[in-house]
């Protein structure tokens, strides 16, 4: 099955409060490790996201999948 305990280790805190990193729905480098290969977003127990952080995950990812089927987006 999934190896994704051992991807994330031990590590509890969310990185967001700890790095204070904003979410942006268009850093896909950043939203790609919050998401499985299939494009489901991982569960708050794997990632150790806190429930405020997680939320603005989920949207953010929502968001960039929407952007990423028109033809006006600026990926890199
Ligand atoms: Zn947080």
């Amino acid at each position: 099955m999934l190896n994704a305990r051992k991807k994330f280790q031990k590590k509890k805190s969310c990185r967001f409060c700890t790095d204070k990193i904003e979410i942006d729905y268009k850093d896909s480098v950043l939203l790609r490790q919050f998401v499985t290969e299939r494009g489901k977003i991982l569960p708050r127990r794997l990632t150790g996201t806190c429930t405020k952080h997680q939320r603005r995950l989920a949207t953010a990812i929502k968001t960039a999948r929407i952007i990423a089927l028109l033809p006006f987006s600026i990926t890199k």
